[in-house]
């Protein structure tokens, strides 16, 4: 299955012959008889709608294009990308279950597992999701998930998603993955997960100008999640407005340029720092830990993805080299990712604060750390002599020939190479 062409065929046309499907512009819907109403109400009416928290034209065209791309037979979009992982959770979940979680994962959903789920009697244990005998030495009688992102948030490790699946499986239990960092580079249900979500506001929508989520999964599921008595979708409504939704979809349109841009600048900048001594986890270089596992199960057309991160050592150097780069037009100093312009931030004080200082060391996040979202550049060796410039600055590079010295006691060789322009 190619993903791109996925979404490519699935086009519907606006009123009139509009090129692009029309907006409903409505929260309700009438009925011409009050029989059908009835029947929607109870999820048997095929093509009719009832209220825009279950769902709209607009929403359900996106969600059709997500699930084309997905290869899923249906998803669901929602408000935000927190609104469709606790939906799934809630939705997954009752008193008394259990989760076993990646414990590298967005801020904000290690937060829901770890201090709000509680609340209602399910609980969760973070794990590494790189050692499959660690998952399932953590599975117990009452585990209903097996949770994890494809490429993780923020040490972009990779999630072996077919044997995650094949333990899923012999346990009776669901994988749910967050694809958010590789959209089209990951077909996670093809390889196996049985939900996958996506926060909408990243890679997909890719002009950071709202927030948004998406539910991929079989139409069981789906429906159960829309479902008026018991939906997690329809009773928490995280719904997305249908002027988004519009808008998302038509920005979808050319997603797949976009993913290949995003890879093939960051695949240059990894390997340019890599080459200047600078410490890079990048998927797409060789000396990622998880290479090998990424390369058996990536769609090749869309590279590794847009997302990387480099060891400053320490916080401090962290901050001065992002005001550097923001200053220079390397990028701007924000959290989130998948903009046109390369976005920057330290995790350990940003997008992961939510997670306790002594739990970020235990899983290899430290304070020095930035993650780079790489933008769209057209000319990214021009953006990488701002970058060297940058380094040079806050002295972690030395073009003469400098030694890195990072405040955790490693020392690193920058070598002399030279750029052309
Ligand atoms: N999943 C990942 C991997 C994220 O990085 C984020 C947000 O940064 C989310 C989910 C949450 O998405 P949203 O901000 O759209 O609610």
């Amino acid at each position: 299955m190619n993903p791109a062409n996925n979404i490519q065929d699935e086009h519907t046309f606006g009123e009139f012959g509009g090129v692009n499907p029309s907006i409903s512009d409505s929260a309700t819907y009438t009925f011409l008889a009050a029989k059908t109403m009835g029947d929607t109400f109870d999820g048997n009416s095929e093509g009719c709608y009832l209220y825009s928290r279950h769902t709209s034209p607009s929403n359900l065209h996106l969600s059709n294009t997500l699930a084309a791309m997905e290869g899923t037979e249906s998803a669901h979009v929602t408000g935000s990308g927190m609104g469709a992982i606790t939906s799934v959770l809630l939705q997954l979940c009752g008193a008394q279950d259990h989760i076993v979680s990646s414990r590298t994962i967005y801020g904000g959903t290690w937060a829901f597992m770890k201090n709000f789920l509680p609340r209602f009697a399910i609980n969760t244990t973070f794990v590494d999701i790189t050692s499959l005998e660690v998952v399932e030495a953590a599975i117990t009688k009452n585990t209903k998930v097996i949770y994890c992102e494809s490429v993780s948030n923020p040490l972009l490790e990779i999630a072996n998603i077919p044997k995650l699946a094949e333990l899923a499986k012999k346990h009776n239990l669901k994988l749910v993955v967050d694809n958010t960092f590789t959209p089209l580079i990951m077909s996670v249900n093809k390889l196996g997960a049985d939900i996958t979500i996506h926060s909408l506001t990243k890679f997909i929508n890719g002009t950071n100008d709202t927030v948004g989520g998406v539910i991929c999964a079989d139409s069981e599921f789906i429906n159960n999640l829309k479902s008026v008595m018991d939906g997690a979708a329809m009773l928490l409504g995280p719904v997305m407005d249908s002027y988004r939704s519009a808008s998302i979809l038509k920005n979808m349109r050319t997603l797949h340029v976009r993913m290949h841009k995003h890879s093939k600048n960051a695949q240059y900048v990894s390997e340019q720092l890599e080459n200047d001594g600078i410490r890079v986890v990048y998927p797409g270089l060789k000396s990622h830990k998880n290479h090998e596992i990424i390369k058996s199960l990536y769609n090749s057309d869309f590279g590794f993805g847009g997302m990387l991160t480099i060891d400053a050592g320490n916080l401090e150097t962290a901050n001065q080299l992002m005001e550097a780069m923001q200053r220079k037009g390397v990028g701007f100093l924000a959290v989130s990712l998948g903009f046109y312009k390369t976005l920057f931030n330290a995790p350990g004080t940003g997008t992961s604060s939510e997670i306790p200082i002594e739990e970020q060391k235990d899983m290899g996040l430290n304070d020095g750390l930035i993650r780079f979202s790489m933008g769209l550049d057209h000319d990214i060796k021009r953006t990488y002599v701002r970058i060297r410039e940058c380094l040079t600055e806050v002295g972690l590079f030395n073009p003469l020939l400098s030694t890195v010295n990072f405040n955790n006691g490693k020392v690193g060789q920058n070598k002399i190479t030279t750029l052309t322009i």
